[in-house]
């Protein structure tokens, strides 16, 4: 059945049954603005205001424009598997990826196992090596909510991974498993506990859009489903075209701890610990280390390809109503507990850790413009 019929089958159906109503019968069957798959006419806008800013951060998306490293190695007396480079889309990509490097652990027969790192990768790596029935240590210089993972923004959408023109058939077949699993693992984990909630994503231009809308989906395969377009006036955001796709929003302040909780729960050790190069690693007792260091592998592991993305992030009080998120013109915008994201900075190979004010009144001016044009339009 075509959308186009099924939604006139609900109206049908619809107004059968208000029609069908008797006189006293109290239920009459209501359904919410878009149950038909339509737009809603309307969204609540978010308020974009000096004085409601409540911090600016910066983090360094670790970057490979060949894509991320899954890959073991001898080095001394350790076996050393590799996973981290994954940029713009670590956390989305986590599962997937520390299920890979997992794939390369496991056969070397070892009972425990070393993870460097406590970020998003490293935590995930660590978890799916314990539901093996493995010894776990988490060897790391930055407890979870010190480290890039904590800034992420984060939604289910492994963007900004690699360069298109880089990309390999090998990397592409290794990014869409990764990718695929993930996607499938995280939706086991969506509601409270982990803070992952699924959630519209408009994805908005002022020119109509000429492929999927977002950056490389198209080049890198993932689930995720873009809607059709909507055009100016059909949609909720004034002189904007629009898309849709539902996703997963990820709350890194909730999501880390709650998997540093399960790993701590199934007898793993966190010990605090910076190496400063390689041959520091000789010294653990694991004969099997898996990397997950992210930007911290440049250093450690002398991988000259690694480079940060810089990307700033300004956050705004949280609005409770606002249940949607936006991504157009550079921008986007998050709507989570611990605050409204707005963000929209990609600064390659930038290592400054401080707030570029002029990218601040960039990404606040640009949502205030969206957002209050959609205000003043609800006013009418
Ligand atoms: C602004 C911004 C927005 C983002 N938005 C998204 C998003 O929406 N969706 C998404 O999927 N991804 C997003 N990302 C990307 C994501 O944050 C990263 O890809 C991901 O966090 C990388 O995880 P990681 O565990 O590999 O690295 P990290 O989180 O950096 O963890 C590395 C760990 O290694 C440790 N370490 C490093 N060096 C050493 C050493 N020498 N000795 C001991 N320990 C060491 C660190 O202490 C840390 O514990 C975003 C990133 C940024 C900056």
């Amino acid at each position: 059945m075509q959308p186009t019929d099924r939604r006139a089958v609900i109206r049908t159906l619809v107004g059968g049954a208000i029609g069908l109503a008797l006189p006293g019968c109290r239920s009459v069957l209501r359904l919410p603005p878009d149950a038909d798959g339509e737009y809603p006419v309307s969204l609540p806008p978010v308020w974009v205001r000096p004085e409601r800013i409540i911090r600016t951060v910066v983090g360094h998306r670790p970057y490979r424009p060949s894509g991320y490293v899954v890959r073991v190695e001898r080095m001394g007396d350790k076996t050393i598997v590799h996973n981290y480079g994954h940029g713009g889309g670590g956390v989305s990509l986590s599962w997937g990826s520390a299920w890979q490097a997992a794939q390369l652990a496991k056969p070397t027969g070892a009972r425990r196992f070393a993870v460097l790192g406590a970020g998003v990768m490293g935590l995930s790596t660590a978890r799916l090596l314990q539901e093996d029935g493995h010894e776990v240590t988490i060897y790391t210089k930055d407890l979870p909510l010190d480290t890039t993972s904590a800034v992420a923004g984060a939604q289910w959408s492994p963007t900004t991974v690699a360069d298109r023109s880089r990309v390999t058939p090998a990397f592409a077949a290794q990014f869409s498993e990764a990718a695929h699993y993930a996607y499938r693992r995280f939706q086991r984990l969506a509601g409270e506990r982990y803070g992952i909630r699924w959630m519209p994503n408009y994805f908005l231009s002022q020119r109509p859009p000429s492929t999927g809308g977002a950056s490389d989906t198209s080049v890198l395969a993932t689930p995720l489903r873009m809607g059709p377009t909507r055009a100016p006036g059909e949609n909720p955001f004034p002189g904007m075209y629009a898309q849709r796709m539902f996703t997963m929003m990820i709350e890194p302040s909730r999501y880390l701890p709650a998997l540093l909780e399960d790993f701590h729960r199934d007898g793993g050790r966190l010990v605090l610990r910076e190496f400063a190069d390689a041959s520091a690693l000789q010294s653990l007792d694991e004969p099997v280390l898996i990397n997950c260091t992210g930007l911290g592998a440049r250093r450690l592991v002398n991988d000259p390809e690694l480079m940060p993305i810089k990307g700033q992030l300004v956050f705004v009080v949280p609005q409770a109503e606002v249940q949607y998120a936006t991504l157009g013109n550079d921008l986007y915008m998050f709507p989570r507990r611990d605050g409204i994201l707005l963000g929209g900075t990609f600064e390659r190979g930038v290592e400054s850790s401080d707030p570029d004010p002029a990218q601040t009144e960039r990404i606040l001016s640009g949502h205030r413009q969206l957002f209050d044009a959609m205000a003043h339009v609800a006013k009418g």
